[in-house]
């Protein structure tokens, strides 16, 4: 794996080996703005990777120190994600600039940089997540373009294939044994999403980012049969 090295001085000690890695767009509306900021000590934000379009890939935190990536955040009740994971930033303008595919060379070289990191740490399938998994009531990226059916592919990530999924859609508002069930669920794969039997505000906002990542035709916070279904064969591809 080749690197292009660009120290970044937004760093610090981890406590720990990282188990995680997350995946984040800049959301910038180019590479090179990105770069800067995210070396910029004023700004205090930093990655351990970003990949560009055209698929180079820059160092900037050492993957032995703790970036500063993920901000307030929670998966499988750990909330220093920062301490235990490597952040990697993919650019893209993201939504607020003009959200557009991840060139064909950039996807290469996020999946050579995960299975890269996988050789020095251990990394389990399902702590391989996105920045709206971990702040799914903040965050959107890398969003329902990025491929995450080709990264499992390739033998990193968890995934399942839409199975048959009749049932009623859930959504913001309803209340009862099929929400608190929902959530427990979300709640296993790693959400923080404790169950309450209420849909609310924050349990649309999981449902939304996990369909950005799982379910990325249809991205509404309504936990529809199919939503549901995936929900249950990722858990059983977890197990
Ligand atoms: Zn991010």
């Amino acid at each position: 794996m080749e690197f292009i090295e660009a120290p970044s001085p937004n760093f610090e000690p981890r406590k720990g080996p990282p188990d995680m890695i997350v995946l984040h767009y800049t959301g910038m509306r180019t590479g090179e703005e990105a770069l800067a900021r995210l070396r910029d000590p004023q700004a205090k934000v930093s990655s351990h990777y970003m990949v560009e379009e055209d698929g180079r890939v820059f160092r900037l935190v050492p993957e032995e120190r703790r970036a500063w990536h993920a901000g307030r955040s929670f998966w499988k009740g750990e909330t220093d994600i920062n301490g235990v994971s490597v952040g990697v930033e993919i650019v893209n303008p993201g939504h607020e600039f003009g959200y557009r595919p991840f060139p064909d060379a950039q996807v290469a070289a996020v999946i050579a940089l995960v299975a890269d990191i996988r050789t020095r740490w251990s990394v389990d399938d399902s702590r391989i997540v996105g920045h709206a998994d971990v702040a799914p009531d903040r965050k959107e990226d890398p969003g329902e373009l990025f491929p995450w059916k080709r990264l499992a592919e390739a033998g990193h990530g968890l995934w399942v294939e839409p199975p048959a999924a009749p049932g009623a859609p859930l959504g913001e508002g309803e209340e009862g044994a099929g929400v608190f069930a929902l959530q427990a669920g979300l709640t296993r794969l790693g959400y923080d999403c404790a169950p309450s039997g209420r849909f609310d505000e924050h349990t649309a906002a999981v449902i939304r980012a996990f369909q950005r990542h799982w379910r990325q035709e249809r991205v509404d916070g309504i936990a529809d049969g199919e939503t549901r279904a995936r929900l249950i064969g990722l858990l059983r591809a977890a197990a």
